[in-house]
């Protein structure tokens, strides 16, 4: 026999204080997956890379020479992709279709061509969706442009992170170097501004600042400091 004594007696069920969700936006190479990483860890949550889902699509459809700009494309595409992501060494790693694309996702072949695939609303209704279903549960920080505004809009914690074009140009370009690739200081700072250019104006979801969130410019902050910020803004939901 089911014991129903437990909903009978019970208080109305509160949310888990101390799994909240943290939604992090801005724009292109501005540090927000770098604070949302260390944000994780230090809180043990689940971290979420928005973009990397929005640059595993453009792969695909690059790759398989697909049209994002014509629908029957698009839905067969989308029916034919399988992203998950994987801790490997204690990375965030992504999968496509099981296989590792982690790296193939940061080339400039992608990031030309990510912005206007993420344009496209049936694409963003899916990876949506996949970003609540991983957040359900809380104890979640996510990184990307629209966290804070359509993805989690009750999040207990909104951060807009900023940082001069130069900053993050020489941040992602550092970044690239690191991995050994040839790369262009100028084209990295073009392929920027032009993301931030299109992910600000498009017509579903563009990049913007939630009313209720935090706004923290970067540009002479260290990561570390950065982190103490947002660990600060984090134990004062936690503790609220
Ligand atoms: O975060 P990242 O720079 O890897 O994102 C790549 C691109 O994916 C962005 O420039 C943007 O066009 C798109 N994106 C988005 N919405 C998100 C995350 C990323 O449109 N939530």
């Amino acid at each position: 026999m089911q014991n129903h004594s437990a909903t009978i007696n019970s208080e109305p069920k509160r949310k888990d204080m101390s799994k909240i969700t943290i939604a992090i936006d801005g724009l292109s190479s501005c540090g927000k997956s770098t604070l949302a990483k260390a944000l994780a860890k230090r809180l043990g949550y689940v971290y979420g890379d928005s973009g990397a889902m929005y640059r595993a699509v453009t792969l695909y459809f690059l790759d398989n020479d697909l049209d994002w700009n014509n629908e029957d494309d698009v839905k067969l595409g989308l029916s034919k992709i399988k992203i998950h992501f994987e801790n490997i060494d204690g990375k965030n790693t992504t999968f496509l279709n099981g296989k590792n694309v982690e790296d193939d996702i940061r080339t400039m072949r992608v990031s030309d061509s990510v912005s206007p695939v993420a344009t496209i609303s049936t694409i963003r209704k899916q990876m949506v969706a996949m970003q609540q279903a991983m957040g359900e549960n809380g104890g979640i920080v996510m990184d990307g442009r629209d966290i804070g505004t359509v993805v989690f809009p009750k999040a207990e914690l909104k951060l807009f992170v900023t940082a001069s074009a130069e900053v993050r140009t020489q941040r992602r370009y550092e970044e690239l170097l690191a991995k050994g690739w040839n790369v262009d200081f100028e084209e990295i700072k073009m392929n920027l501004l032009e993301r931030d250019r299109i992910d600000s104006s498009r017509e579903d979801s563009p990049l913007m600042k939630a009313d209720d969130a935090v706004e923290l410019d970067n540009s002479r902050l260290d990561q570390q400091e950065q982190l103490n910020i947002a660990l600060e803004l984090a134990h004062a939901v936690l503790e609220g």
